[in-house]
């Protein structure tokens, strides 16, 4: 066995399962916590460590092979870690073939568009790994709960977002999307960190504190938005992220078997390059 397969056999125990069309989840505090199966500290770091060496690779692979684009969603409400997993997770991967798109309150030109303008104009190409920090979800979410627009609007979006994507995974597109899902506590404790620590202050925003007082309403929204728009095509998962380690490792699996499952082949060589290169000193 190549060291190479040994690396993705460890990679694939504990796998998240995806989210069925349909399925209503709680979402409460013990879905946020590392589920009892995980390993103790010292294997979940040397077993992510072993991902994302083999994420490296498959990435580079990838990016050669040119044939397909990846997009992985993350949403998750404030300080949920979606920033904390691009550094730390999709850091591992050659910056040369990933594009991190985020995805603030819409601008004035792209309100006059529909929502899905901006989001189809930042999709990965070919060849590509797109991050989507927030995403085309918020138009369910943010809309919904702070009454952006009226149920007219945003109801038919779960609709429209299946169909959207579903037209990108049949141009060659394959979609991945996480909820980085945090509880309560948690998300009080980090908010605190961050009014805390002199480096991480600027992160705060008053809207933080709006939306945590949303608690309820964001979990109604989140969890429609997972049991309607999880698909065969673009299946969601729920990612355990009150702990930091556990979340990265979900994480670096899913992308390993993703890419593992794309099968990504670097392209064979030119034979007039190859004749033409022939013994050039
Ligand atoms: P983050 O909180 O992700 O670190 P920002 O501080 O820039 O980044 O916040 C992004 C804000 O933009 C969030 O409050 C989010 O709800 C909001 N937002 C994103 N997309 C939309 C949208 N389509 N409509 C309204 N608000 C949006």
């Amino acid at each position: 066995m190549t060291s190479s397969k040994k690396q993705a056999r460890i990679s694939l125990r504990d796998a998240l399962v995806p989210v069925r069309a349909g399925q209503r989840l709680t979402l409460g505090a013990r879905a946020a916590a590392p589920p009892s199966s995980i390993p103790d500290k010292k294997a979940l770091e040397e077993r992510t460590a072993a991902l994302l060496k083999r994420l490296e690779t498959l990435q580079a692979a990838f990016h050669a092979d040119g044939s397909r684009a990846l997009l992985l969603v993350l949403q998750g409400r404030d300080a949920a870690g979606k920033d904390s997993t691009i550094r730390t997770v999709v850091g591992a991967c050659n910056p040369m073939g990933v594009r991190i798109a985020s995805f603030g309150p819409p601008s004035t030109l792209e309100l006059r568009h529909d929502y899905l303008w901006r989001v189809h104009q930042a999709m990965p190409p070919r060849g590509v790994i797109g991050v989507f920090n927030r995403s085309h979800y918020e138009d369910v979410l943010v809309v919904r709960v702070r009454k952006l627009a009226p149920e007219s609007v945003w109801k038919p979006r779960y609709r429209q977002i299946v169909e959207f994507e579903r037209m990108l995974v049949e141009n060659g597109t394959v979609i991945v999307k996480c909820f980085l899902h945090i509880s309560h506590d948690e998300q009080r404790l980090r908010l605190q960190e961050r009014l805390d620590d002199p480096a991480k202050n600027w992160k705060f925003r008053l809207g933080d504190l709006e939306d945590r007082a949303h608690w309820t309403q964001y979990t109604n929204a989140y969890r429609d938005m997972l049991s309607r728009t999880s698909t065969a095509h673009a299946p969601w998962y729920v990612v355990p992220a009150d702990e930091k380690r556990v979340r990265n490792y979900y994480i670096a699996q899913l992308l390993v078997k993703t890419l593992e499952s794309l099968n990504p082949k670097y392209p064979r060589m030119d034979p007039a390059v190859s004749r033409a290169a022939h013994g050039f000193t």
